[in-house]
């Protein structure tokens, strides 16, 4: 079996003890593929290249996560984007559940960079939090749909689920869709499309079910994986090997 956790934090703010045992415990897991997601800072975007440069099994992204839109408004990647390891741009959106970051702020950032999106020609990890339609309405509003890209752990229910595949995103669920309150967003599980739907842990949060509660870590993606292939009556291998194609497929993984 092989899957690709598209959605884990590696730098040392989320992991002081360092990716490398993470990884390999993962890999013995059968997890094959990481997008290890920069955002946080300059710092953790530079962690997360260094180890997708490290690792041919990891690929980086760098955003600005809407907690940190205030703080890191005027961070410039420039010098990142052409890196062949760095396949997407994000974690970026809203988060109206902490506010971290004042909400003008967080759209403003969030819109300048679904246009870098479209610049680069790189795919959006979106993050979206008690702020649906104004995601939605600025991901339709800024075209985003040219860059395309991933609403990551997919928390929101069939009808948002609708129109982010209406405008060509892929939906990542993550650890919370095993919880047992989590109805809405098994539902979406169970009812979207095959081919676009994608696994993730978002370690170190959100573990999942029977591990919940715990540090959440790569390895972990695989009991989401199989929580979800069994929803859609599937032998997990045959999810691995379809959440992989797909996250190959949304972050444009360059052949091997
Ligand atoms: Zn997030
Ligand atoms: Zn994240």
């Amino acid at each position: 079996m092989t899957w690709f956790d598209t959605h884990c934090h590696l730098d040392s703010e989320h992991n002081p003890d360092g990716p490398d045992a993470l990884l390999a415990r993962a890999r013995e897991a059968g997890v094959s593929a990481f997008l290890c997601v920069g955002v946080g800072g300059m710092s953790q975007a530079e962690q997360a290249l260094a180890v997708a440069e490290r690792h041919p099994d990891v690929y980086a992204s760098a955003g600005v996560h809407p907690h940190d839109a205030a703080r890191d408004a005027a961070l410039d990647f420039s010098a990142l984007w052409s890196h062949p390891r760095l396949l997407a741009v994000g974690e970026v959106g809203l988060d109206y559940h902490y506010d971290h970051s004042p909400r003008e702020q967080q759209a403003e950032v969030f819109r300048r960079y679904i246009a870098l999106a479209r610049t680069v020609h790189k795919p959006l990890i979106i993050h979206t939090r008690s702020a649906a339609e104004d995601t939605l309405q600025i991901l339709e509003a800024e075209g985003a749909r040219d860059a395309g890209g991933v609403i990551h752990c997919f928390s929101e229910d069939r009808a948002f689920a609708a129109r982010a595949l209406d405008l060509g995103f892929y939906l990542s669920f993550s650890g919370i869709v095993t919880f047992k309150t989590a109805r809405a967003i098994q539902e979406v599980a169970s009812w979207a499309p095959a081919e676009r739907i994608l696994v993730e842990t978002d370690s170190p949060y959100l573990a999942p079910v029977p591990l919940r509660g715990k540090r959440c870590e790569p390895a972990f993606v695989v009991h989401t994986g199989k929580y979800v292939a069994a929803l859609r009556g599937l032998d997990p291998a045959h999810l691995a090997a379809l959440t992989t194609e797909n996250a190959r497929r949304c972050f444009r993984v360059p052949q091997a």
